[in-house]
């Protein structure tokens, strides 16, 4: 009987309150839809989950279907989690600046391999090459599609077929799959693994070098502490051993910052100019990091290597966009004014935020929750709490802050989080003992009065599948 109510595709498309969905989507991605409800109704009957056919829930299931479908995919969402630069959730924010300089590229045709002054073909790394050196010290430099790619092109260029020591204290994971014994295989370089995982001399280095060996490699422990008894050879040593052998010394600096961040508190994470002082051959990093610019690999160093990792033909396949360029030269820019930088890349303005700046917008937030919210309905209140640099860098990094906790009455404290990552916009927020936790270092100024109705339509959800 219920099965027999359950109306045809045509049927429901001929509905006039289809109408205007049928203006403003494709007719095929509305018939999918259709179909796709219908179908879901279908088998609740035969399960027995449901014991009436509404028309008017299937149409509201259609639009709802059809709006999920229209909308894009990759969308803005809310960080409350506090984790200032989130891979999950897209690392750096960019600055204005490099913003309104990569749309104004993509708008129109540029200079992007092509040399205006001589009327020839230019060079894409060009534009940031200048700004790099100056920034850091390095002779020379080139830039590719991530700090992974950065790497791999290093070793492909300089070690294939050949040996590159490392310290086993130093063979890292990071997340989604990057390890650097794995990167290394790919390269064609052969890793040479000396020392132990809490302590490497510099004898073990020298012992370790023999004929075959082309570098030795030094990795920035981005995302872990080796605390203890432990030792570990620094830079200088490793760039003094080098000379003697006449081997380069290069390092992935994973994070690459440019600001000493201990004068505003932070701990101290190793600066690029100090590893460029400090002789190293070849130094990599990310540029969406703590460097608050657009995904790229930054390879800084001596012109003698940098000039073959350029002619790389594996480069092509690594190659840096013209709107990450874009975006990377002005943040770059940024850099030549520390107060600028500071001020102006959302990275480094988060991680810095006074204290007493946190604690008004969570008293902001507060507000604007209770006054949309009964107590009955739900609990808000303030607390300290702690933030996360996050994207590998400043692992022990406590940043001190202010949450706005909530408890909701009538559904748990998970729920509530699972509902507000799949609101419009979606919010993610994290939980520390049994409340909902919402930071307010990451949530941005006018990102603050959405909250209200976001959490509305998360409560309200439960309402609905509660009929
Ligand atoms: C993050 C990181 C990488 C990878 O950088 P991507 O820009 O994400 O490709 C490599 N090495 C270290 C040490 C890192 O921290």
């Amino acid at each position: 009987m219920l099965l027999r109510q359950i109306p045809s595709v045509d049927h429901v498309l001929g509905q006039e309150s289809l109408r205007s969905i049928l203006n403003h989507y494709p007719r095929q991605m509305v018939v999918d839809a259709v179909r796709k409800v219908l179908d879901r109704q279908r088998k609740q009957v035969l399960r027995g989950e449901l014991v009436t056919i509404s028309h008017q829930e299937i149409l509201s299931q259609i639009t709802a279907e059809v709006k999920k479908k229209g909308e894009n995919q990759l969308k803005p969402v809310i960080n409350a989690t506090g984790v200032v630069v989130h891979t999950n959730l897209g690392r750096s924010l960019l600055a204005q600046k490099a913003i309104e300089h990569l749309v104004e590229v993509a708008q129109h045709y540029n200079n992007l391999e092509y040399d205006l002054e001589q009327g020839k073909r230019g060079s894409r790394y060009s534009h940031v090459e200048t700004l790099l050196c100056e920034l850091t010290g390095a002779e020379a430099s080139m830039v590719v599609n991530n700090n992974a790619g950065a790497v791999f092109l290093t070793l492909n260029t300089l070690a294939c077929g050949k040996k590159v020591i490392v310290s086993r204290g130093e063979l890292i994971e990071i997340g989604g799959s990057f390890r650097i014994p794995d990167v290394m295989a790919r390269s064609g370089a052969i890793l040479t693994e000396v020392g132990t995982t809490n302590r490497t001399h510099i004898y073990d280095y020298e012992q370790a070098i023999d004929e075959q060996t082309a570098l030795i490699m030094k990795v920035h422990k981005s995302n872990y502490k080796i605390i203890g008894f432990t030792k570990e050879v620094g830079l200088e040593e490793l760039v003094t051993l080098g000379q003697k052998h006449n081997l380069p010394v290069i390092e992935d600096l994973g994070s690459g910052n440019f600001v000493d961040l201990t004068k505003y508190g932070l701990e101290k994470e190793p600066l690029v100019q100090k590893s460029i002082a400090a002789g190293v051959d070849i130094v990599s990093f990310s540029g969406d990091k703590l460097l608050g610019g657009p995904q790229a690999g930054i390879i800084l160093g001596k012109r003698k290597f940098i000039e073959p990792i350029k002619k790389n033909p594996l480069n092509r396949a690594l190659r840096i966009d013209k709107l990450t360029l874009a975006g990377l030269e002005s943040t770059l820019r940024l850099y030549q004014d520390e107060k600028q930088a500071l001020k102006e890349i959302p990275t480094l303005r988060l991680l810095t935020f006074p204290p007493a700046y946190l604690r008004r917008q969570a008293f902001r937030l507060k507000k604007l929750i209770q006054n949309s919210f009964d107590e009955k309905i739900l609990k808000v209140g303030i607390k300290r709490s702690v933030s996360k640099v996050g994207g590998g860098a400043l692992p022990g990094q406590e940043l001190p802050t202010f949450v706005v906790v909530i408890k909701p009455a009538h559904i748990s404290v998970l729920e509530l989080e699972q509902r507000l990552r799949v609101a419009r916009p979606p919010l993610v927020a994290r939980i520390e003992e049994d409340l909902l936790c919402l930071d307010v270092r990451t949530i941005q100024n006018d990102e603050l009065k959405l909250i209200p109705q976001i959490i509305k339509q998360a409560l309200d959800k439960g309402h609905d599948q509660g009929n």
